[in-house]
């Protein structure tokens, strides 16, 4: 495939000739010292010049007045938000003027996201739910007909946050498919490019679209140096292929107490995961009730009802519902859907305010001691 030199006027002409084909493009902004993925317009609203600063329940952003576009990897939102929303109608029902009750589907294939920025670990997220919400045991037609709709702008990451960890993984820090048009920013001389690659037929479309003059080989070997240095600078790591089987073998182990002493089951390392998609049912109704509405709504391992049936709660303790959360991630999604349930993205580690850390747990079943 071709590659291609976008600098930021003509990124901003693929913005709108994506807007003008009736996509809404979803990027990330930037506000109260954090970043949000929301609806833009025009590549203004992008945090160009920012980066992120990310440690164990830390994080925040400072200006570098680089112009580059991407010197931050994400903040806690990530893309599920648009593909699997936190809460959705899945129908409501009133009655007609025969008094039999009317059902209603709430529908929202209409929907075309182009999503802007999908890193890599995302990106691998995104494929976890395809094949669960597509190809599994119980599609969910909404999420297939959105997913199907979507036009992804991935980025390959020339920066990492202190809290990643993708590469030990294997979801980063390259995109590898999956992507309509992947960029790599890097910086030509003085100024900071973008190579882009299409990675589809649609993505190919709208990049001859912009007429952009192809990349050389100078510039796409710098590009390739430059992923492979993140690699480097990762300074976390799971060792994902050892750690799947130990966690299991040591299932009642005493790690489990030391990390959960620390855990306040807040719900936040799930909220943020890309990968976790817990959600409940709720049936209500309006203010007069005459119209009711079942409700799908994300929900969370760690929340102390979560497992409450008759007779009482299955996981009534913090050390249960953190054992649950983390063998699950590590182990038994293997099990279940024949991968990892993290994809090394480190927002648990970033966003959970007791600073515990997915990868230091991880180590800890490799040193016997440890327990
Ligand atoms: S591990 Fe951290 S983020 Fe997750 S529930 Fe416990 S305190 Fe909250
Ligand atoms: S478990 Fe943590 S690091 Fe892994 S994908 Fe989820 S949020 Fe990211």
């Amino acid at each position: 495939m071709p590659q291609y030199v976008l600098d930021h006027t003509i990124l901003n002409y693929l913005i709108s000739i994506l807007s003008e084909s009736e996509y809404q493009i979803i990027g990330p902004v930037h506000r109260n010292n954090s970043l949000f993925l929301e609806p833009i317009k025009d590549l203004k609203q992008h945090p160009a010049g920012f980066r992120d600063v990310q440690a164990p329940g830390k994080f925040s952003l400072e200006k570098t007045n680089s112009g580059k576009l991407f010197e931050f990897t994400h903040g806690a939102d990530s893309w599920k938000k648009f593909l699997y929303p936190s809460e959705k109608v899945l129908f409501f029902a009133n009655k007609n003027t025969e008094g039999k009750l009317n059902f209603h589907i709430e529908n929202s294939s209409s929907k075309r996201y182009a999503f802007f920025g999908v890193r890599s670990c995302e990106l691998s997220a995104i494929n976890i739910h395809d094949e669960i919400f597509i190809n599994g045991q119980f599609p969910d037609h909404d999420y297939a007909e959105i997913r199907n709709n979507c036009f992804i702008i991935a980025v390959n990451c020339t920066v990492c946050s202190d809290t990643c960890f993708c590469a030990s993984m294997n979801t980063g820090p390259e995109v590898k498919s999956g992507y309509d048009i992947a960029l790599t920013e890097i910086t030509d001389g003085k100024n900071p490019v973008l190579i882009a690659k299409p990675g589809s037929e649609m993505g190919k479309l709208f990049l001859e679209k912009l007429s952009p003059a192809a990349a050389s080989d100078g510039l796409i070997q710098k590009c390739d140096e430059e992923i492979a240095s993140v690699i480097k600078r990762q300074k976390r790591k799971v060792n994902i292929t050892a750690v799947k089987d130990l966690v299991k073998a040591n299932i009642n182990s005493v790690i489990f107490d030391k990390i959960s002493e620390k855990c306040m089951s807040c719900t936040n390392c799930t909220l943020v995961c890309p990968t976790c998609f817990c959600s409940n049912i709720e049936d209500t109704t309006d203010i007069t009730g005459e119209t009711g509405f079942r409700i799908r709504k994300w929900d969370s391992c760690f929340r102390e009802n979560f497992t409450e049936i008759h007779g009482g709660k299955i996981r009534g303790s913090i050390k249960s519902r953190y054992r649950q959360w983390l063998s699950h991630k590590l182990t038994n999604w293997f099990d279940q859907f024949g991968s990892s349930g993290c994809v090394g993205c480190g927002r648990c580690i970033t966003w959970c305010p007791a600073g515990i850390d997915i990868t230091e747990s991880a180590e800890a079943f490799e040193k016997p001691e440890s327990g």
